[in-house]
Protein backbone atom coordinates (compact mmCIF):
# COMPACT_ATOMS: atom_id res chain seq x y z
CA UNK A 1 0.00 0.00 0.00
CA UNK A 2 1.18 3.63 -0.87
CA UNK A 3 1.13 5.84 1.96
CA UNK A 4 -0.79 9.37 1.10
CA UNK A 5 2.44 11.12 1.21
CA UNK A 6 4.04 8.72 -1.10
CA UNK A 7 1.21 9.30 -3.73
CA UNK A 8 1.25 12.89 -3.29
CA UNK A 9 5.56 12.61 -4.29
CA UNK A 10 4.48 10.41 -7.52
CA UNK A 11 1.84 12.47 -8.60
CA UNK A 12 3.78 15.86 -8.48
CA UNK A 13 7.12 13.45 -10.28
CA UNK A 14 10.90 14.90 -10.02
CA UNK A 15 12.76 16.29 -12.81
CA UNK A 16 11.83 14.91 -15.91
CA UNK A 17 8.61 14.62 -14.64
CA UNK A 18 8.53 17.94 -12.43
CA UNK A 19 5.45 20.38 -12.72
CA UNK A 20 7.75 22.68 -14.92
CA UNK A 21 8.46 19.93 -17.32
CA UNK A 22 4.70 19.68 -17.55
CA UNK A 23 4.21 23.44 -17.65
CA UNK A 24 6.31 23.45 -20.31
CA UNK A 25 4.29 20.87 -22.45
CA UNK A 26 1.44 22.85 -22.05
CA UNK A 27 2.70 26.06 -23.58
CA UNK A 28 3.86 24.17 -26.13
CA UNK A 29 0.12 22.59 -26.64
CA UNK A 30 -0.80 26.15 -26.67
CA UNK A 31 1.63 26.93 -29.38
CA UNK A 32 0.28 24.32 -31.58
CA UNK A 33 -3.30 25.47 -31.28
CA UNK A 34 -4.79 23.65 -28.16
CA UNK A 35 -7.47 26.73 -27.22
CA UNK A 36 -9.58 24.97 -24.20
CA UNK A 37 -8.26 26.25 -21.29
CA UNK A 38 -9.93 23.15 -19.60
CA UNK A 39 -7.99 20.82 -21.44
CA UNK A 40 -4.69 22.75 -20.88
CA UNK A 41 -5.30 22.86 -17.09
CA UNK A 42 -6.11 19.38 -16.85
CA UNK A 43 -3.15 18.34 -19.08
CA UNK A 44 -0.62 20.44 -16.65
CA UNK A 45 -1.64 18.87 -13.24
CA UNK A 46 -2.10 15.42 -14.36
CA UNK A 47 0.51 13.14 -13.65
CA UNK A 48 0.82 11.54 -17.58
CA UNK A 49 4.07 9.81 -16.21
CA UNK A 50 2.69 7.28 -14.01
CA UNK A 51 1.02 5.94 -17.03
CA UNK A 52 4.06 4.57 -18.63
CA UNK A 53 6.79 2.31 -17.36
CA UNK A 54 9.30 3.38 -14.95
CA UNK A 55 12.33 3.00 -17.92
CA UNK A 56 10.28 5.54 -19.84
CA UNK A 57 8.93 7.67 -17.04
CA UNK A 58 11.35 10.38 -17.85
CA UNK A 59 10.06 11.05 -21.08
CA UNK A 60 6.42 11.01 -21.08
CA UNK A 61 6.35 15.18 -21.17
CA UNK A 62 7.89 15.10 -24.79
CA UNK A 63 5.39 15.23 -27.74
CA UNK A 64 5.66 11.56 -28.80
CA UNK A 65 3.30 8.86 -28.53
CA UNK A 66 5.26 6.29 -26.10
CA UNK A 67 4.76 2.22 -25.95
CA UNK A 68 2.66 0.80 -23.03
CA UNK A 69 3.28 -2.99 -23.93
CA UNK A 70 1.46 -5.52 -26.22
CA UNK A 71 2.21 -3.55 -28.73
CA UNK A 72 0.20 -0.77 -28.04
CA UNK A 73 0.93 3.16 -27.50
CA UNK A 74 0.19 6.03 -25.36
CA UNK A 75 -1.03 8.66 -28.02
CA UNK A 76 1.24 11.87 -27.82
CA UNK A 77 0.20 14.99 -25.81
CA UNK A 78 -1.17 16.50 -28.69
CA UNK A 79 -3.48 14.21 -30.08
CA UNK A 80 -4.88 13.71 -26.41
CA UNK A 81 -5.53 17.18 -25.68
CA UNK A 82 -6.92 17.52 -29.25
CA UNK A 83 -9.40 14.78 -28.87
CA UNK A 84 -10.25 15.81 -25.83
CA UNK A 85 -11.14 19.61 -26.93
CA UNK A 86 -13.36 17.86 -29.86
CA UNK A 87 -15.23 15.85 -26.86
CA UNK A 88 -15.51 19.04 -24.84
CA UNK A 89 -17.32 21.04 -27.86
CA UNK A 90 -20.03 18.94 -27.36
CA UNK A 91 -20.86 19.73 -24.08
CA UNK A 92 -21.21 15.99 -23.43
CA UNK A 93 -23.18 13.97 -20.51
CA UNK A 94 -22.31 11.13 -21.14
CA UNK A 95 -18.98 9.51 -23.18
CA UNK A 96 -17.88 5.99 -23.86
CA UNK A 97 -14.04 5.76 -24.94
CA UNK A 98 -13.28 2.51 -27.09
CA UNK A 99 -9.38 1.61 -25.99
CA UNK A 100 -8.58 2.16 -22.80
CA UNK A 101 -4.68 1.69 -23.09
CA UNK A 102 -2.68 3.60 -19.88
CA UNK A 103 -5.83 5.00 -18.90
CA UNK A 104 -4.05 8.32 -19.44
CA UNK A 105 -6.95 9.97 -21.99
CA UNK A 106 -9.13 8.00 -19.52
CA UNK A 107 -8.09 9.95 -16.43
CA UNK A 108 -8.20 13.60 -18.57
CA UNK A 109 -11.45 12.81 -19.81
CA UNK A 110 -12.85 11.26 -16.24
CA UNK A 111 -12.13 14.98 -14.97
CA UNK A 112 -13.50 17.20 -17.27
CA UNK A 113 -17.15 15.15 -18.45
CA UNK A 114 -19.77 14.16 -16.22
CA UNK A 115 -19.98 10.69 -17.02
CA UNK A 116 -17.96 8.28 -18.63
CA UNK A 117 -17.57 4.62 -19.47
CA UNK A 118 -14.32 3.21 -21.15
CA UNK A 119 -13.54 -0.30 -22.89
CA UNK A 120 -10.13 -2.02 -23.61
CA UNK A 121 -9.85 -5.49 -25.00
CA UNK A 122 -6.39 -6.25 -23.33
CA UNK A 123 -6.76 -7.71 -19.70
CA UNK A 124 -3.46 -6.71 -19.08
CA UNK A 125 -3.71 -2.93 -19.77
CA UNK A 126 -7.18 -3.16 -18.33
CA UNK A 127 -6.75 -4.33 -15.00
CA UNK A 128 -3.07 -1.57 -14.96
CA UNK A 129 -5.78 0.84 -15.89
CA UNK A 130 -8.45 0.37 -13.25
CA UNK A 131 -5.72 0.41 -11.08
CA UNK A 132 -4.11 3.88 -11.74
CA UNK A 133 -7.46 5.29 -12.35
CA UNK A 134 -8.77 4.09 -8.69
CA UNK A 135 -5.01 5.51 -7.56
CA UNK A 136 -5.53 8.75 -8.90
CA UNK A 137 -9.00 9.15 -7.45
CA UNK A 138 -11.15 8.96 -10.53
CA UNK A 139 -12.76 5.70 -9.53
CA UNK A 140 -16.08 6.48 -10.69
CA UNK A 141 -15.50 5.73 -14.11
CA UNK A 142 -16.69 2.47 -15.84
CA UNK A 143 -14.37 0.12 -17.09
CA UNK A 144 -14.63 -3.04 -18.74
CA UNK A 145 -12.59 -5.88 -20.43
CA UNK A 146 -14.41 -6.47 -24.09
CA UNK A 147 -14.45 -5.58 -27.35
CA UNK A 148 -15.24 -1.79 -28.15
CA UNK A 149 -16.78 -2.54 -31.39
CA UNK A 150 -19.63 -3.67 -29.74
CA UNK A 151 -19.91 -0.73 -27.77
CA UNK A 152 -21.35 -0.84 -24.42
CA UNK A 153 -25.37 -1.22 -25.33
CA UNK A 154 -26.77 -1.71 -21.88
CA UNK A 155 -26.01 1.99 -20.95
CA UNK A 156 -25.90 3.38 -24.63
CA UNK A 157 -27.31 6.00 -26.10
CA UNK A 158 -24.00 8.18 -25.61
CA UNK A 159 -23.39 11.89 -26.25
CA UNK A 160 -19.57 11.12 -27.56
CA UNK A 161 -18.50 8.19 -28.47
CA UNK A 162 -14.29 7.82 -28.94
CA UNK A 163 -12.11 5.71 -30.56
CA UNK A 164 -8.37 5.89 -30.14
CA UNK A 165 -7.72 3.02 -32.32
CA UNK A 166 -8.02 3.39 -36.05
CA UNK A 167 -10.90 1.32 -37.38
CA UNK A 168 -11.25 0.35 -41.43
CA UNK A 169 -14.82 0.87 -41.26
CA UNK A 170 -17.32 2.77 -38.59
CA UNK A 171 -18.57 0.07 -36.45
CA UNK A 172 -22.00 -0.29 -36.79
CA UNK A 173 -23.25 -1.02 -33.45
CA UNK A 174 -21.31 2.29 -32.42
CA UNK A 175 -23.58 4.50 -34.76
CA UNK A 176 -26.36 2.65 -33.31
CA UNK A 177 -25.46 3.31 -29.42
CA UNK A 178 -25.27 7.26 -30.86
CA UNK A 179 -27.79 9.77 -29.27
CA UNK A 180 -29.41 11.86 -31.79
CA UNK A 181 -27.69 14.71 -32.46
CA UNK A 182 -24.32 13.41 -30.74
CA UNK A 183 -20.82 11.87 -32.66
CA UNK A 184 -18.71 9.67 -32.73
CA UNK A 185 -14.64 10.75 -32.75
CA UNK A 186 -12.29 8.04 -34.49
CA UNK A 187 -8.96 7.68 -36.60
CA UNK A 188 -10.69 6.71 -39.60
CA UNK A 189 -8.52 4.73 -41.98
CA UNK A 190 -9.16 5.71 -46.22
CA UNK A 191 -8.79 3.04 -49.27
CA UNK A 192 -5.03 4.22 -49.42
CA UNK A 193 -4.52 3.45 -45.77
CA UNK A 194 -4.20 6.72 -44.37
CA UNK A 195 -5.46 7.70 -41.36
CA UNK A 196 -7.65 10.59 -40.88
CA UNK A 197 -9.16 11.58 -37.27
CA UNK A 198 -13.02 12.13 -38.40
CA UNK A 199 -16.24 12.97 -36.67
CA UNK A 200 -19.68 11.48 -37.29
CA UNK A 201 -22.51 12.91 -36.08
CA UNK A 202 -25.72 11.42 -36.06
CA UNK A 203 -28.84 13.20 -37.13
CA UNK A 204 -31.94 10.39 -36.98
CA UNK A 205 -31.25 8.43 -38.97
CA UNK A 206 -28.59 10.30 -41.04
CA UNK A 207 -24.55 9.88 -40.53
CA UNK A 208 -22.52 12.80 -41.48
CA UNK A 209 -18.94 12.45 -41.84
CA UNK A 210 -16.41 15.66 -41.80
CA UNK A 211 -12.60 14.71 -41.95
CA UNK A 212 -10.32 16.43 -39.75
CA UNK A 213 -6.56 16.27 -39.48
CA UNK A 214 -4.26 13.16 -40.64
CA UNK A 215 -3.44 10.90 -37.63
CA UNK A 216 -1.76 7.53 -36.92
CA UNK A 217 -3.28 5.50 -34.42
CA UNK A 218 -2.73 1.64 -33.39
CA UNK A 219 -5.60 -0.95 -34.93
CA UNK A 220 -8.85 -1.92 -33.55
CA UNK A 221 -8.66 -5.16 -33.31
CA UNK A 222 -11.10 -7.78 -32.71
CA UNK A 223 -11.80 -10.38 -29.59
CA UNK A 224 -10.76 -9.92 -25.88
CA UNK A 225 -7.23 -11.23 -24.96
CA UNK A 226 -7.35 -12.46 -21.29
N1 LIG B 1 -6.07 6.08 -25.12
C1 LIG B 1 -4.99 5.14 -24.89
C2 LIG B 1 -4.41 4.75 -26.22
C3 LIG B 1 -4.07 3.31 -26.24
S1 LIG B 1 -3.74 2.66 -27.86
C4 LIG B 1 -3.99 5.71 -23.91
O1 LIG B 1 -4.15 6.88 -23.54
O2 LIG B 1 -3.09 5.02 -23.47
C5 LIG B 1 -5.31 1.99 -28.31
C6 LIG B 1 -5.89 0.98 -27.38
O3 LIG B 1 -7.08 0.46 -28.00
C7 LIG B 1 -5.01 -0.22 -27.09
O4 LIG B 1 -4.87 -0.38 -25.71
C8 LIG B 1 -5.77 -1.40 -27.72
O5 LIG B 1 -5.61 -2.61 -27.02
C9 LIG B 1 -7.19 -0.90 -27.66
N2 LIG B 1 -8.11 -1.55 -28.59
C10 LIG B 1 -7.92 -1.89 -29.89
N3 LIG B 1 -9.02 -2.48 -30.40
C11 LIG B 1 -9.94 -2.49 -29.40
C12 LIG B 1 -11.28 -2.98 -29.29
N4 LIG B 1 -11.91 -3.56 -30.32
N5 LIG B 1 -11.91 -2.82 -28.11
C13 LIG B 1 -11.31 -2.25 -27.06
N6 LIG B 1 -10.06 -1.77 -27.09
C14 LIG B 1 -9.37 -1.90 -28.24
Amino acid sequence: MLSPERLTELVRGVGMTSQRTRDRMVARLAEQGIRDARVLATLASEPRHLFLDEALAHRAYEDTSLPIGHGQTLSQPWMVARMTELVLEEAPARVLEIGTGSGYQTLVLARLVPELWSIERINALHRRATERLRLLGAQQVHLRLADGGHGWPETAPFDVILLTACAGELPAPLLAQLADGGVLITPLADSRGRQWLTRVRRQGDHYERQRLEPVRFVPLLEGVIR
